[in-house]
């Protein structure tokens, strides 16, 4: 990718460049301050803290993002859980029938389905042995038509970064767009790739407050680009994607930044005494090291095990069905209490 020469013009579907968005009527007059009488939008005017449409464009929310996260707020854009985003990009990008995606397994499953959805070609690239990116495969998959590369670092259900070097190489050799789903970037060691997107005009990265953040319950997914790619995306997405009580509550969770800390502090703890338990436990081959807030396992037997955790009173994830995951179980880290539940249960099977 020429950074000069990259034109996103030509990645938008023809159809989204020629349309003009919708415009609501929050849209057309947006002085809230104002001493005015709102009857401009059908609502019911009784108030009862929801009787009015939410903010579109999340403006206060965006603010406060947009300091904690490093990020201008037009190159901001937030949905309904980062599953909105994720497909709001497919569909601004990928022409149905013609255009593809490449996934790099095993990964996110909603990638695919994503691209099943839009009726987009879905090709897939295994990750190495060591669930880093196979360049020469990438290179090899893509074609005229590929508008897409789906990243994610920290990778699910693997757990690891992926090569800071290796991304770069993506960025700077790929024409079309490359997004990185950060979901679980506030748990890693590394820096997020948003502070790179004065580098990479090609560049979306994708992060969520569903898992660090805690609110996985009020769906709300964040997207970072340049103004330009931003602009398009809000060009389609629902006029009020993010409803009221998700941007009440989590402006009031980003603000709050010393509990979060703490979770994560607590989270990454549990994540170490869990690690060295699965360690000692017989029928555990391998424990992936992870920047998560999850373990990934081999274990003999994953099937097995999956069952005997259930009826210890325990739910884990079993991935066995994934390329390079053969027999493995993925454990999210819980509360400290909750951690020793699923410690004193692999004790108990651990004859
Ligand atoms: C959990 C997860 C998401 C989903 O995020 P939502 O904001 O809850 O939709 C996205 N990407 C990855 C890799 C995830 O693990």
């Amino acid at each position: 990718m020429n950074k000069a020469s990259f034109d996103l013009n030509a990645l938008v579907r023809e159809n989204v460049r020629q349309m003009k968005p919708y415009s609501s009527a929050r849209d057309e007059f947006t002085d809230f301050e104002a001493d005015m009488v709102f009857l401009d939008a059908n609502e019911n005017p009784f108030e009862n803290g929801v009787n009015r449409y939410p903010d579109p464009r999340q403006r206060n929310l965006k603010a406060q993002l947009s300091k904690v996260k490093r990020v201008p707020m037009n190159q901001i854009l937030l949905g309904n859980g980062s599953d909105e985003v994720l497909d709001l990009i497919v569909r601004a990008f990928c022409e149905p029938g013609r255009d593809n995606i490449i996934t790099l397994p095993p990964t996110y499953g909603m990638y695919k389905v994503l691209a099943a959805t839009n009726a987009v070609e879905c090709r897939e690239v295994l990750l190495t042995e060591n669930f880093q990116i196979d360049l020469e495969g990438v290179r090899a998959a893509v074609d005229g038509h590929t508008k897409i590369i789906f990243l994610c670092s920290p990778n699910n259900p693997t757990g690891n970064l992926l090569q800071e070097e290796e991304v770069r190489q993506i960025l700077e050799s790929f024409n079309g767009l490359v997004v990185i789903d950060e979901a679980y970037i506030d748990f890693a060691s590394s820096k997020s790739w948003s502070q790179q997107l004065s580098d990479y005009p090609n560049l979306i990265v994708c992060q969520t407050l569903s898992k660090a953040y805690g609110l996985a319950g009020i769906r709300l997914g964040m997207c970072f680009a340049t103004e330009e790619v931003i602009a398009v995306l809000q060009k389609i997405k629902p006029p009020y994607n993010v409803n009221e009580l998700t941007q009440k509550s989590a402006l009031e969770r980003v603000l709050d930044q010393k509990t979060i800390k703490d979770e994560i502090t607590l989270i990454l703890v549990g994540k170490e005494e869990l690690s060295k338990a699965l360690l000692e436990v017989n029928f555990v081959d391998e424990v992936f090291p992870s920047e998560a807030n999850f373990i990934l396992a081999r274990v003999q037997d994953a099937n097995r095990v999956y069952q005997q955790l259930i009826d210890l009173g325990v739910v884990v994830r079993n991935r066995s069905t994934q390329p390079r995951c053969e027999s493995t179980l993925r454990f999210t880290v819980g509360t400290p209490e909750e951690n020793k539940k699923l410690i004193n249960a692999l004790k108990t099977l651990n004859t």
